[in-house]
């Protein structure tokens, strides 16, 4: 049995020529999965009977199993997936005026053990399937829908604007007549959650291809972001298969530092991850890379620390992005004070780097993934039926 949400358009293709179809059968379902959000072959109703009949014998529709969904006060809404053998990760919806965001896992654990980040603290599990990625928007978008929430531009009366602030097409419009008005409510997609991407490569790339799709979800690539940690080739492999928007979690200016903060910098530095990002700029979707850098107290947020980036980034078309840290249980950090934050922030300003500070939402759910991650994990030792949890790294 094949999981249509396995499959990529391409891969629809395929598929539907091994079971003798026509090619455009490929397209037609694509649609039904991805635009009409269907999560039923039988409903596929410009499919014969028989057609249906046929792609039911080889193919089913399967989702993810929901352990877990919460919404905060501000909207933003978490959703606890079941990966299997007692593990789960999370994907997070953020609502804004004029998008919707969708914060995606990509593999359950992580290998990479940066040294501030929960998911990496309890090691790798396994890399999610093209389906538990894509299932993830699909899911997040139906739900959303059932509950009556559309595009967040349109319930507050806006144009959706492109980055350059020329008003954008419209995006992707849900087929079907009875709620041919409705869009969906999820506009960006960034891959910040449990998981490196870049360690997912092939699974990660079919799913940013149904993201960007036309036939599929049709986001623009600028309103798809990958984050990395900086797996320098597969950066490099990125820009080749699939260039969407790029955030690197620098997290450090020197290699001393950033040796120990995020150790795949011992095998990629920070020269020659700066090279693959200005490589990788030569194809991009935006023409800066955005820096990741979580404000850790004492470790990273000195005005010194500031001032070694300008230096670092000078040649570096860039963005910054100030996280503040997340705690969990056990970890051997805390967050920078807001005053230090603003005045690292202050720095980079000056210098013409234009930086935010990251906004803390879903305070009452603990949007801030590690914090809920933490509570389930509590509870699992207590009740054992519920599920290991592997914590997300980011906050919101
Ligand atoms: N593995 C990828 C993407 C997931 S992590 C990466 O590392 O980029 C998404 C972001 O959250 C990264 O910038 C990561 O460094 C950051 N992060 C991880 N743990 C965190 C924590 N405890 N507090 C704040 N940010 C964290
Ligand atoms: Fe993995 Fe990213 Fe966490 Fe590092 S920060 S351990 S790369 S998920």
């Amino acid at each position: 049995m094949i999981n249509l949400l396995d499959l990529d358009t391409a891969g629809l293709a395929r598929f539907f020529a091994e079971q003798g179809e026509k090619p455009f059968r490929a397209k037609q379902v694509a649609h039904w999965l991805h635009q009409r959000l269907e999560g039923d072959i039988a409903a596929m109703s410009d499919l014969a009977k028989p057609t249906r009949a046929r792609l039911a014998e080889a193919a089913n529709i399967v989702g993810p199993t929901v352990l877990r969904d919460t919404t905060a006060a501000d909207g933003t809404r978490k959703w606890l997936l079941d990966v299997g053998n007692g593990n789960a990760v999370e994907t997070v919806y953020i609502p804004e005026d004029d998008r919707g965001t969708l914060c995606i896992s990509s593999q359950a654990g992580c290998a990479l053990d940066c040294a501030f980040c929960s998911t990496g603290k309890q090691g790798f599990n396994r890399n999610l399937t093209v389906a538990e990625i894509v299932g993830q928007l699909w899911h997040a978008n139906r739900a959303l829908l059932a509950d009556g929430v559309n595009a967040p531009w349109i319930e507050h009366g806006r144009a959706p604007v492109s980055a350059t602030g020329r008003p954008e097409r419209e995006l992707l419009p849900l087929g079907g007549t009875a709620r041919s008005a409705k869009r969906a409510p999820i506009t960006n997609v960034v891959m910040m959650g449990m998981g490196e991407p870049l360690a997912n490569f092939d699974h990660v790339v079919s799913a940013l291809s149904l993201f960007l799709d036309d036939d599929a979800y049709g986001l623009s690539r600028r309103r798809v972001t990958l984050s990395t940690s900086g797996i320098v080739p597969a950066i490099d492999r990125l820009r080749d298969a699939c260039p969407v928007a790029l955030a690197v979690s620098l997290h450090a200016g020197n290699d001393a530092l950033r040796d120990r903060l995020v150790p795949i910098n011992r095998k990629y530095p920070i020269a020659e991850l700066l090279a693959a990002c200005l490589r990788y700029l030569e194809r991009a979707p935006r023409d800066f890379i955005t820096f990741e850098y979580v404000m850790l107290d004492g470790v990273n947020d000195q005005p010194a620390h500031a001032h070694e980036l300008v230096e670092l980034t000078r040649d570096v078309p860039c963005k910054f992005n100030l996280i503040p840290f997340n705690p969990f249980p056990g970890t051997e950090f805390t967050t920078s004070p807001r005053a230090r934050i603003v005045a690292f922030q202050r720095i980079l300003m000056n210098a013409g780097k234009v930086t935010t500070i990251r906004k803390t939402r879903g305070d009452d759910i603990a949007a801030a993934c590690g914090q809920l991650a933490g509570q389930v994990a509590d509870r699992t030792k207590r009740r054992s039926r519920l599920p290991r949890v592997v914590a997300a790294p980011v906050s919101h």
